[in-house]
């Protein structure tokens, strides 16, 4: 006989979901019969790793008979003198996404709050729920993340605080002040999670570096990731920053080879290319200069990004806009998922793509 599920499940994955993740290429390719197809879902660089990264890659194919160095000892040396913390300091994972679980695992106990915001980034809401934690949803305010309203939810029970700067979906940024003040009353057992997986694209001088409180020895661990601005979101790697007293914890939990031998090799190889970097965060700037251009044009309201993507309001159900843009080949992400029923967030692409989205979602609107 087959057990009843609540015999079977642990009682915390009974409200989970599975992710739910951009339309891949290959799945429209195979429902709609289209080629030349534009993924502008995902928040993706749409330029492509550092030629040296990709050789590299190559070179470690060489190897991959053997197992990964488990203790990714060059890039977390690389790493190291990069941000000026000791290795021991660093962590490395399959993508923040890897990290933001660990950090579960290693310091949510069932009934502790996890503060985040509403929409949250899925992960936040996965992890939470999956270690039986508590999560305690605040309302984006402008768009912005609320530190103010979040500060008001603190309690003994606070654990974590997830912190997406730049935040996704909607790509606005807190300020240096507003952060130093939420950490001033951050409560003595909650760690504030800065998740900077968008950093690169910033260009607002007041952007605060979640580095500077791992320094001062707060509870500050910082993720970033090698798959936005490095363009190696299929290798699946990133890393964490925090201080001794929570680091030799989370290593604890970390997975041995947890990251590839070939991530490994094509992550060392981008941190010395820094051309790659520059050019990718200049051809977003001038992408974005002109989707607000011709968002403007079109009388569609957009909130203002930090990020590579632009969360705009196109006055329609997010629904219907993104499956006619799919028939036209290009695949965005709607805002209905986020509590956005109007909005869609699309990532910042090539001027051709970009170019490409326009004129499909000008159509698409047309015929609405
Ligand atoms: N944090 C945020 C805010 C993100 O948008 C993403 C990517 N969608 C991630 C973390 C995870 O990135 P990765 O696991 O690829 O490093």
């Amino acid at each position: 006989m087959k057990p009843d599920d609540d015999d079977l499940i642990r009682p915390s994955i009974r409200g989970l979901t599975p992710y739910s993740p951009g339309k891949p290429i290959s799945e429209v390719e195979r429902e709609l019969g289209l080629t030349d197809i534009i993924k502008l879902a995902s928040n993706e660089n749409p330029l492509g790793p550092s030629p040296a990264a990709l050789r590299a890659m190559q070179e470690a194919l060489e190897e991959v008979r053997l197992y990964p160095d488990n203790d990714s000892y060059e890039l977390r040396q690389a790493l190291s003198k990069r941000i000026g913390f000791p290795p021991e300091q660093v962590v490395v994972g399959r993508g923040s996404d890897e990290i933001i679980h660990m950090i579960g695992l290693a310091f949510l106990r069932p009934g502790e709050e996890s503060i985040m915001p509403e929409p949250p980034f899925t992960l936040y809401e996965f992890t939470t729920q999956l270690m039986g934690g508590v999560q305690v949803r605040v309302p984006l305010r402008d768009f912005t993340y609320d530190l103010p309203a979040m500060a008001e939810r603190f309690s003994d029970k606070t654990k974590l605080v997830f912190f997406a700067n730049p935040n996704n979906p909607t790509g606005t940024m807190v300020r240096k002040d507003a952060v130093a003040k939420f950490m001033s009353e951050l409560p003595p057992q909650a760690i504030m999670v800065f998740d900077e997986a968008y950093r690169e694209y910033v260009d607002d001088p007041e952007y605060p570096d979640g580095l500077d409180y791992v320094r001062e020895g707060a509870n500050a661990l910082v993720l970033r990731t090698f798959s936005k601005v490095y363009a190696l979101a299929g290798l699946r790697i990133g890393y964490g920053v925090g201080p001794p007293h929570l680091m030799k914890w989370l290593q604890n939990v970390r997975e041995p080879f947890n990251v590839s031998s070939v991530a490994q090799a094509g992550a060392l190889a981008s941190l010395d290319d820094e051309d790659q970097v520059k050019r990718a965060a200049e051809a977003n700037r001038e992408g974005k200069k002109y989707l607000y251009a011709e968002f403007e044009r079109m009388g569609l309201r957009y909130v203002p990004t930090q990020a590579n993507f632009i969360f705009v309001d196109v006055g329609k159900d997010s629904r219907t806009v993104f499956s006619q843009l799919l028939r036209r080949g290009v695949i965005v992400r709607t805002g209905d998922i986020f509590g956005f029923p109007t909005f869609v967030r699309v990532t910042i692409g090539t001027p051709e793509q970009n170019e490409r989205f326009i004129r499909a979602l000008e159509e698409v609107l047309r015929a609405l």
